[in-house]
């Protein structure tokens, strides 16, 4: 057994443990990546993170928001970082962020208005494209509580 798939296997156990609302799959699939054959299959480190994004934030706005979230894009390899035209620095390439919805650009910003009144913690929260989508992201040990409209 080699050490990177040893670690892969306990990066997934290890979101298993952790995630309640949000399967790896949901956070990993992308039609891009499907569309052009991009195998994104999160590294153990990517995982580890996405496990902590999902348990630390994405869960808890989960609860706060009391319906289904949908997730347009969470972890992105760098080829499909680059096909969707992300930024080089981008917190997807590192399992830190997701893009998310609630199916409405009305809902969206009641959601947004939910997050930033709950107090809780995050690094980024962004409104992207008048209230389209939600970017929020958790950098373990370093969240600044950005909120910015793009
Ligand atoms: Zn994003």
């Amino acid at each position: 057994m080699t050490n990177e798939w040893a670690g892969g296997i306990f990066a997934r156990n290890l979101y298993l443990v952790m995630a309640k609302y949000f399967s790896i799959d949901e956070l990993t699939r992308s039609d891009t990546a499907a569309l052009r054959g991009i195998d994104n299959t999160p590294t153990a480190g990517a995982m580890a993170r996405l496990a902590v994004l999902a348990e630390r934030l994405l869960d808890p706005v989960r609860e706060l928001w009391g319906a289904p979230l949908r997730v347009n894009s969470g972890y992105r390899c760098p080829a499909l970082n680059a096909a969707v035209g992300g930024a080089p620095s981008s917190q997807h390439l590192r399992g830190e962020a997701a893009d998310i919805t609630t199916g409405s650009t009305e809902g969206n910003r009641r959601l947004f208005g939910l997050i930033v009144d709950s107090g809780l913690e995050f690094d980024q929260l962004i409104d992207e494209r008048g209230w389209s989508w939600l970017h929020v992201s958790w950098r373990e040990g370093a969240n600044r509580g950005r909120v910015l409209h793009l």
